[in-house]
C-alpha cells in the first residue's frame, strides 16, 4: 500500500507527519472519505465541493488548485489498485513550532491521502439489521465542518459497541436525534415518509445522504426533512443509517426496543440497491 504525504507516494508502513504537524498537535484540519467503486470516486465533485467549505470555514488554504487535487486522488486510487473501498483525504493547517494562533502565511497546509478497499455493507446486515444505543451529543457546534477533531464520535461509537450496537445516535438538549457517530440518522415513518434531519451547523451534510433524498424523490418516495426524536424513532416503521463507507445500515433496535418487527424495512432496501446502482452509473465520476 501507498500513501500520499505532502507531495511524496510513501510504502503506507513508513509514511508519517512531522510531530509539530497541526493535524497531530491540535486536530487542526479537516477530512473527507469518498467512495470508490469499480476504480471510480463515487460523488467525487460533492466531496470536493464540502472540502472547500470546510477549509474556508476554519481559513485553512487549499492545498492545491482543484484540477491537481483531482489527479493526486486518482493516482492514490490507482497506485493501490482500489476497485471498491474508500480514499481518506486530510488537510491540515501544516507544520510550525507548537502555538496556538495560527502559523505565518508562508506555512503550507499538509496534505495527506491513503485508499483501502472496504467490503461495504454485507448480506448479513441487510438481512439482519443493527442495532443502535442513544448517547447525548456532546460535540462542539460547528458539525457541519468535517473536522478531524472526533472525539466524541470516538466515544460515542465506543458506547456502542460495548453496548453491543453498531452506531450511537447523539441525541440534542431538546430529545431529537443530530446523527450517528459516522452516519446520519433516517426513519421511516408509519405512513411511509422517509424522514432525516435538515442540514445546519448541528449536522455533517452527507454527501451519501444528498444522494438518498435525491434517489428517493426520483422513485417518488416522499421525503421530509425535519427532526425527529428518540421517541418517534422507536414507533417507526424502519429506520438506517447512511455514510459513505456504508451507504444503507439497516438499524433493527433502538435501545432496548425493536423497530417494528425487528427487520430491515423495505424502503431501507429499495435505497440501498438504488444507491448500489447510482455508485455504477451516473452518478461516479
Ligand atoms: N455524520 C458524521 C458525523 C460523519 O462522520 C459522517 C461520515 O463520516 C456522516 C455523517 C456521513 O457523511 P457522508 O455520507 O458524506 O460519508
Amino acid at each position: 500500500r501507498v500513501a500520499y504525504v505532502n507531495g511524496r507516494y510513501l510504502p503506507h508502513a513508513d509514511a508519517g507527519v512531522h510531530i509539530e504537524d497541526r493535524g497531530f498537535q491540535f486536530s487542526d484540519g479537516v477530512y473527507e472519505v469518498v467512495a470508490i467503486a469499480d476504480g471510480r470516486p463515487v460523488d467525487l465533485t460533492g466531496h470536493i465541493v464540502r472540502l472547500a467549505r470546510s477549509l474556508r470555514e476554519l481559513r485553512i488554504a487549499m492545498p492545491m488548485p482543484e484540477r491537481a487535487l483531482r489527479l493526486v486522488m486518482r493516482e492514490v486510487v490507482r497506485r493501490n489498485a482500489v476497485s471498491n473501498g474508500i480514499l481518506y483525504i486530510q488537510v491540515n493547517r501544516g507544520v510550525h513550532r507548537r502555538d496556538h494562533p495560527f502559523p505565518p502565511a508562508h506555512v503550507a497546509p499538509s496534505l495527506i491521502m491513503t485508499a483501502r478497499p472496504t467490503p461495504g455493507v454485507s448480506a448479513r446486515v441487510m438481512e439482519e439489521g443493527t442495532a443502535v444505543v442513544t448517547v447525548p451529543d456532546r460535540r462542539w457546534a460547528r458539525r457541519d465542518i468535517k473536522s478531524v477533531s472526533l472525539l466524541p464520535n470516538v466515544l460515542a461509537k465506543q458506547a456502542a459497541r460495548e453496548a453491543g450496537a453498531w452506531e450511537a445516535w447523539q441525541v440534542d438538549g431538546d430529545g431529537f436525534v443530530t446523527e450517528g457517530s459516522s452516519t446520519n440518522a433516517w426513519i421511516v415513518t408509519p405512513d411511509g415518509t422517509l424522514v432525516t434531519r435538515p442540514t445546519g451547523d448541528d449536522i455533517l451534510a452527507g454527501i451519501t445522504r444528498a444522494a438518498l433524498i435525491d434517489l428517493a424523490r426520483r422513485e417518488g418516495i416522499p421525503v421530509e426533512e425535519r427532526a425527529f426524536t428518540v421517541e418517534e424513532a422507536k414507533r417507526a416503521r424502519e429506520a438506517f443509517n447512511s455514510s459513505t463507507t456504508l451507504p444503507t445500515v439497516p438499524v433493527v433496535r433502538i435501545d432496548d426496543t425493536p423497530v417494528a418487527n425487528g427487520a430491515p424495512g423495505s424502503v431501507t432496501v429499495r435505497l440501498h440497491d438504488l444507491y448500489e446502482a447510482h455508485t455504477v452509473g451516473a452518478g461516479a465520476e
